[in-house]
């Protein structure tokens, strides 16, 4: 029987993590995505797709597809499905490895306003600017639906479900985004203040780049807490060896 792993995924650490895996002789991958995109990257090795209907359903389908190890490689926001991962791997005594890249850090020059969530963001904005970049995804968007006296633009990969701000621009686009790229659409839009979730990683950090040499105001909201007794490794090598697995040797 080949080992089994399940990827709770819809992150790139996911995806990369997939194809070392299913390139492994042996290695059984599934890739499950929660069906939030319309067309998600394609994955190595088998994909699932739909929630599993709470803990005690992902429990049932560990146990009764046989996975010898769970993968979290979830977003850092993403928050149920993280505590339903470790509730169903202690409940199918199933190992679990927790995948986070690193959350941001500010440096200097930086004006980084951290607040504990999306309404505390929409309580903050009004004292910060007029005109906001908002770029904390298309979900969640209703918590500054009630903001009248902000111009916000949204950019998202898909569009963003109402209820919106009644003032409104969408961008929809999927990053990597360069420096250049970010500054430039701050400046076209006359961007005031940055909203953005601290999701950590490179592929969008580049809009806090620009908003530090632009002396912008950004409003980060800080994670979540990992669930009581949790602990996370930061990138897909550190997965390969929770797992007992080693990462293929560096390149030149
Ligand atoms: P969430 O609030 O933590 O989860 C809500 C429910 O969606 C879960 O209870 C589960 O349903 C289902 N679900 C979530 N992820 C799943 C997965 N990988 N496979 C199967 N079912 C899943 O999640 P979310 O914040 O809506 O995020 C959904 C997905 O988008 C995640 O996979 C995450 O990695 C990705 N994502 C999220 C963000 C973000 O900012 N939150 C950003 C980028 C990507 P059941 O209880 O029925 O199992």
């Amino acid at each position: 029987m080949p080992t089994h792993v399940l990827i709770l995924g819809g992150t790139t650490e996911a995806r990369l993590l997939a194809a070392e895996l299913a390139a492994r002789p042996g290695v059984l991958v599934t890739t499950s995505l929660a069906g939030r995109v319309t067309r998600p990257a394609a994955v190595a090795g088998e994909a699932r797709t739909g929630g599993f209907g709470g803990a005690e359903g992902l429990a049932a389908w560990l146990a009764e597809r046989r996975v010898d190890a769970l993968v979290d490689a979830t977003h850092p926001f993403a928050a149920r499905i993280t505590a339903h991962a470790a509730r169903a791997a202690a409940t199918a005594a199933v190992p679990l490895v927790v995948v986070r890249r690193p959350g941001w850090r500010p440096v200097e020059g930086d004006r980084w306003h951290p607040v504990p969530s999306l309404a505390a963001a929409a309580g903050a904005l009004p004292g910060l600017g007029r005109r906001a970049f908002l770029t904390t995804g298309r979900l969640g968007l209703a918590a500054f639906a009630h903001l009248r006296g902000v111009h916000f633009v949204v950019r998202s990969v898909e569009p963003p479900e109402p209820p919106l701000p009644p003032h409104t621009e969408v961008l929809l686009a999927r990053g990597p985004f360069t420096v250049p790229d970010e500054s430039a659409l701050l400046r076209r839009h006359r961007i005031d203040v940055l909203v953005t979730k601290d999701s950590g990683g490179a592929a969008t950090a580049a809009k806090l780049t620009a908003a530090r040499a632009l002396g912008l105001p950004v409003v980060v909201v800080r994670r979540p807490p990992l669930p009581a007794g949790v602990t996370a490794v930061p990138d897909v090598p550190a997965a390969l060896a929770r797992l007992g697995l080693t990462p293929p040797p560096a390149t030149a």
